[in-house]
């Protein structure tokens, strides 16, 4: 990557923005990241602050003249800047769609009139609770009814998919990936709210680790270096240009086991507790049972496969909780 690289990252102080800002400036890039610090972090980019080629601005993709000027300024622009986290979804699933959409809507029409490069950042939540499996990219989509909020995340991001590939049929060099449950340090309980990061946090402070349902339903955990490792392929290859591509691992895990996993390494006397699904999201809520991504596309396209096992990313992702999570205010 060239000196003359000049990197825009909306959502570049998230859990996976902020990971890929690191990458970039080691690999020489100028970046500026655009972030509104909802679920962004400063803790997120205290290694990278006050690097002489990055530039932090706190704002909003819903400002239009902001997102303008960035996007002018750049030659390259990721936008990752989401509401995201099914949790917070479905506890303003107005917000959040409004941000979901319209901010991706801003950042294509500026790349667009700019002649910008640029990645979308998607969700495997789009495929819904498909049982086609694994989720190929030209699968179906599977949804709930519309008064099921949890399902708007997927529709908003889908939206985002469908504004990508309007503007790629008038000229926009635009790829979209869809991520599949990242992790890895910097995973926060409140924030992006992941069930690791959950049950990480609840076997700290020796609390019983909640699992929902009847703990068979699986994921497919991606550790975040492999993620940023799929989006820069993604956005660099020609290859990619106007195609969306599955970014995960296959290694399906379940959660009840996760929760096995959590309890042996953080806190071997904690429990581990079945829960209704009612107890943590609103009543009708539900849920994906097996998210499994196909990546033959991804290895076709972008030559990307995800390379750290399950078992190293836990443990750093673990380590770093133990290291990280003693004390800190969590949202229950
Ligand atoms: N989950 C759980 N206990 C928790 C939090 C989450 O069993 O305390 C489950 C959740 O119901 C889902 C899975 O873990 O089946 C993954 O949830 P997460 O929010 O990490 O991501 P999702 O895949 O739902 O986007």
């Amino acid at each position: 990557m060239s000196d003359a690289e000049r990197i825009l990252v909306t959502g570049g102080a998230g859990f996976i923005g902020s990971h890929l800002v690191d990458r970039l400036l080691a690999a020489g890039a100028r970046v500026t990241v655009l972030d509104n610090f909802s679920t962004g972090r400063d803790a997120n980019l205290a290694g990278a602050a006050g690097h002489d080629r990055l530039s932090i601005v706190r704002g909003s993709v819903l400002d239009a003249e902001l997102v303008d000027r960035l996007v002018a300024d750049s030659s390259t622009t990721y936008h990752l800047a989401a509401a995201v986290g099914v949790r917070h979804i479905v506890a303003d699933p107005l917000a959040s769609m409004l941000t979901n959409v319209r901010g991706t809507e801003n950042a294509l029409a500026s790349a667009h009139r700019h002649k910008v490069r640029m990645l979308i950042a998607s969700t495997s939540e789009v495929y819904g609770r498909s049982d086609q499996v694994p989720f190929r990219e030209d699968g179906e989509r599977v949804l709930g009814p519309t008064w099921v909020h949890r399902w708007s995340y997927s529709t908003g991001k889908a939206m985002d998919e469908h504004l990508a590939f309007a503007y790629a049929d008038m000229g926009l060099r635009v790829s979209v990936v869809r991520y599949f449950n990242s992790y890895g340090p910097r995973i926060d309980e409140s924030g992006y709210g992941s069930v690791i990061a959950r049950f990480a946090g609840q076997a700290l402070r020796g609390e019983p680790l909640t699992v929902h349902g009847d703990g068979a339903q699986t994921r497919c955990f991606t550790f975040v270096s492999d993620t940023v490792h799929g989006t820069m392929l993604a956005a660099t290859r020609d290859a990619a240009v106007g195609t969306v591509v599955n970014i995960g691992g296959q290694h399906e895990v379940s959660i009840l086991t996760l929760a096995e996993m959590v309890r042996t390494t953080l806190n071997p006397r904690a429990e581990i507790q079945m829960v209704p699904y009612e107890s943590y999201y609103p009543k009708g809520f539900e849920d994906t049972r097996r998210r499994v991504p196909d990546v033959t596309r991804a290895r076709a396209v972008l030559g990307f496969e995800a390379t750290v096992t399950f078992e190293d990313g836990l443990r750093q992702t673990l380590d770093w909780c133990r290291r990280n999570y003693a004390g800190k205010p969590v949202m229950h």
